[in-house]
């Protein structure tokens, strides 16, 4: 019988959370209620109307919350306070080593500020969290499959200027209805200006998924995958994948809430771990889920009995991924 245990005090390396859904549960409230986007502070209107906490059967209302959500990114004094708050909350829960994307465009549509005032705002936030707290954190730039060819230049400009800040880029929504090759353009850019890419994919369950994590490696550069649990799918692509040294970025509690695979305990990631696939353990968008991250772990105790043994195997495997640089990893978790 498995011990289970608060898996809090584990030194956690988290690689793929969405900084513009990682709200503080009382920042959150607070927020809405002042935007008069919830008529009371109650958790059963909160959860209604913001939150995502059981199996998503009807995208239209998932989706209404995620852009309720987009509302509370008004102004600069916002972002500033939720980058804080997010780094604050993320070192209490045990991480050291957090990376945290954002979409430039999903901001921008909430806050209809410049991408400069966006980012100084989210840097701004970062530096007073590191000033406090010994946690090492960088910033990934999102680029959309449903944005404009004028949009993603725009944005690929802007993430190429600061490429000194960023430290990769990500492509996410929708990829069923994309064709990779329709993003090359933009993504032989971004590897040739030295951008490490991760890219969106693998997520739902359908057959064509396997072929379209393949894809995001052979035509899109991408060294890590965000999800990517439906290679379990094909002996081939797990191979590949392996051969590759091609990282996970696994987000156990966001895939239940999808309904990427049929029960809890049918969740890909034991299996892609004890076949030796790179894989990290990540919240995705903890703000709309309610969750921390130690919630996954607990999710991952709770159904395949992992152990700190394991979980400190794991977070290595998430280190070495890790697009921060070796020397400011180092600083916060020396032992690994
Ligand atoms: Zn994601």
């Amino acid at each position: 019988m498995t011990q289970l245990f608060s898996p809090k005090p584990i030194p956690k390396v988290e690689l793929h959370r969405h900084l513009d859904c990682s709200w503080r549960y009382s920042t959150l409230v607070e927020l809405a209620k002042n935007f008069k986007l919830i008529d009371s502070t109650e958790y059963t209107e909160v959860e209604s109307k913001l939150l995502v906490t059981s199996p998503m059967t009807d995208l239209g209302s998932v989706l209404k919350k995620f852009t309720r959500a987009q509302q509370l990114l008004k102004n600069e004094e916002i972002l500033t306070r939720l980058t804080f708050e997010t780094l604050e909350d993320a070192y209490n829960d045990g991480i050291r080593i957090l990376e945290l994307r954002y979409s430039l465009n999903f901001i921008q549509e909430g806050s209809g500020l410049s991408y400069d005032k966006i980012h100084m705002a989210l840097l701004k936030g970062i530096e007073h969290a590191q000033k406090k707290y010994p946690i090492a954190t960088g910033l990934i730039s999102i680029f959309q499959r449903d944005q404009s060819k004028d949009h993603l230049q725009k944005i690929l400009d802007f993430t190429i200027q600061n490429k000194s800040v960023f430290i990769g880029a990500d492509l996410a929504d929708n990829e069923a209805a994309a064709d990779p090759n329709s993003f090359k353009w933009l993504f032989d850019e971004l590897y040739e200006a030295g951008v490490p890419i991760t890219i969106h994919s693998g997520e739902t369950p359908d057959s064509g998924a396997p072929k379209r994590v393949k894809d995001a490696i052979e035509i899109l550069h991408a060294t890590r995958i965000g999800h990517g649990i439906q290679i379990i799918q094909d002996q081939s692509t797990i191979d590949f994948v392996k051969a590759k040294n091609v990282h996970l970025e696994i987000c156990p509690i966001s895939n239940a809430l999808t309904q990427a695979f049929a029960n809890r305990k049918n969740h890909p990631f034991f299996d892609l771990y004890k076949a030796g696939v790179s894989v990290s353990i990540n919240s995705d968008d903890p703000g709309i889920f309610n969750t921390y991250l130690s919630d996954d772990y607990s999710y991952l105790i709770q159904n395949f009995g992992l152990t700190t043994t394991d979980f400190t195997k794991i977070n290595k495997l998430a280190y070495d991924a890790s697009f921060i640089s070796a020397v400011e990893k180092k600083r916060v978790m020396p032992i690994l």
